[in-house]
């Protein structure tokens, strides 16, 4: 069973680059302002590069925590998590996709095979590169 796992985990190369851009024009207006301020007094324009660098940082800053965040969440989302549940009595062991709620001990549906209510035993998140351990010996 293989899924798709190619959700975008990384930022797309052409927002970074404007990202840097704008990051690097900020600072570059920030410095801009210091040093029209400092060096040349000229403290009208100075505020205003100040300003100009200020805002296109927080922008830019902003933007990238946004992009971060969905990433994140976009990562998450491409690991599946999945409950384990155990009927009791005749040790029918179902599968499923992690559904709100779930939590281990819980009750689950009833078993498909003798009617008896099943437990969730296991929720875990799958992890891509381990080996199987599906041998069931006997
Ligand atoms: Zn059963």
């Amino acid at each position: 069973m293989s899924e798709p796992f190619t959700a975008q985990r990384r930022m797309s190369p052409i927002l970074l680059a404007i990202l840097v851009i704008a990051l690097l024009l900020s600072v570059a207006s920030v410095f801009q302002g210091v040093d029209l301020m400092l060096a040349r007094g000229n403290f009208e324009e100075g505020s205003f590069y100040l300003t100009l660098g200020a805002t296109t940082l927080a922008l830019s800053m902003y933007v990238l925590f946004q992009t971060r965040k969905r990433i994140m969440k976009l990562a998450l989302k491409a690991q599946p998590v999945t409950s384990t549940i155990l009927c009791e009595k005749c040790g029918l062991k179902n599968v499923r996709d992690f559904q709100r709620g779930d939590f281990v001990f819980k009750e689950a549906d009833p078993c498909p095979k003798c009617n008896e209510n099943m437990v969730i035993a296991e929720i875990y998140r799958e992890v891509k590169d381990t080996k199987k351990t599906g041998t069931t010996l006997g």
